[in-house]
């Protein structure tokens, strides 16, 4: 009988990625930005986790620090099995086909001065020995895949709009035919009429090609839309992890509550119950976190034992998992922390 239990491809294990400050005339290093704080989930083959959160949470940073486009503070990160936290740049080479990353400003991502072609076939020219006319009919496979016309390969970006520019981005994205892709925001910066039709690429894509996506935004709606689970941000840390569906129906850190709040709700008979909750004072900086919750000095439903200690990040309902304190008596085991398969 063939397993079509979903596998994790790619697993994140108390991700930190710490920026230093430094001040004074000799530049001494005083403290340090948490950007990222020790996160744990799993991709699951062939799903799309959502990563979402306010701008500044850290998520961002946590998925570029995933592709390894830094050196990490600590933590550990395997894609497709292979352990490539703590690997060298050099011998990371090799593994880069297999993971990509869609930027969120297609204008800032490609360079203005080369032309179409060029930028899609540049993944190429690095990482494979193809022949030059090899090249050119993969680069034309690759436009008509994201919907670019291919009599348009020798234009320069800026004669394209800004959701052609993102398929651009797109195209050369999957040049190597990678497994997992970042997509960073891919539609913060275009046009809501547009966004739509990005999103709707990226599906078709995920379908054609069998990718696992990674997909951050701050956009909950366009989230709900596209994401199999939920992963909510907040300083740094992954504060609630579920199936989509459990998630909007039903969040369980007041953080997750106070976002979901906010967006519409399309059905009305559940928008008339649901009350919007403004969250009072400022996200602290992640350069000094408060101590014990994180999001304690925010916090609707905050105790004393929020401000004295850390809540852990467990698994409370079989594939949903929540860092607090509200939830210690519901707990299951304490080492199903990663956020594994709902
Ligand atoms: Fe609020 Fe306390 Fe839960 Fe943190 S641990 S989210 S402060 S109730």
């Amino acid at each position: 009988m063939l397993d079509d239990t979903p596998k994790p491809l790619v697993r994140v294990r108390d991700l930190k990625m710490h920026f230093p400050i430094h001040a004074g005339l000799l530049r001494r290093r005083v403290g340090e930005v948490k950007a990222v704080d020790g996160v744990s989930f799993d991709v699951m083959e062939g799903e799309t986790l959502g990563l979402v959160g306010e701008s500044g949470c850290g998520k961002s940073t946590c998925g570029r620090a995933v592709l390894r486009l830094y050196d990490i503070t600590a933590g550990e990160i395997s894609i497709d099995g292979r352990e490539i936290g703590t690997m060298s740049q050099t011998k990371l080479r090799p593994i880069r086909p297999t993971m990509q990353m869609v930027f969120q400003d297609p204008q800032a991502s490609l360079n203005p001065r080369m032309t179409v072609e060029a930028i899609i076939r540049e993944p190429l020219d690095e990482h494979t020995s193809l022949s030059m006319a090899e090249k050119t009919a993969k680069v034309a496979e690759l436009m008509d895949a994201v919907g670019l016309n291919r009599k348009f390969a020798k234009r320069y970006p800026h004669a394209f709009s800004g959701g052609q520019r993102q398929r651009i981005g797109i195209a050369r994205a999957l040049a190597l035919n990678p497994k997992f892709i970042v997509c960073d925001e891919p539609i913060a910066a275009l046009d809501v009429s547009i966004q739509a039709q990005v999103v709707n690429l990226l599906e078709d894509l995920q379908e054609q090609f069998g990718l696992t996506y990674l997909f951050i935004s701050h956009d909950l709606s366009m989230v709900r839309h596209i994401a199999t689970r939920v992963a909510v941000m907040y300083l740094g840390k992954i504060v609630e992890l579920a199936p989509r569906e459990a998630l909007y129906r039903d969040p369980l850190h007041p953080y997750t509550k106070a976002l979901l709040s906010a967006v519409p709700e399309p059905d009305p008979a559940l928008a008339r119950t649901s009350g919007r909750i403004i969250l009072q004072g400022d996200v602290p900086s992640p350069s000094n976190p408060p101590k014990g919750c994180n999001f304690c000095t925010r916090c609707p439903a905050v105790m004393d034992l929020c401000k004295e200690i850390e809540p852990d990040y467990r698994q409370v309902q079989p594939g949903r998992f929540v860092a607090c304190h509200l939830y210690n008596e519901t707990t299951t085991t304490a080492d199903q922390t990663a956020g594994t398969g709902a």
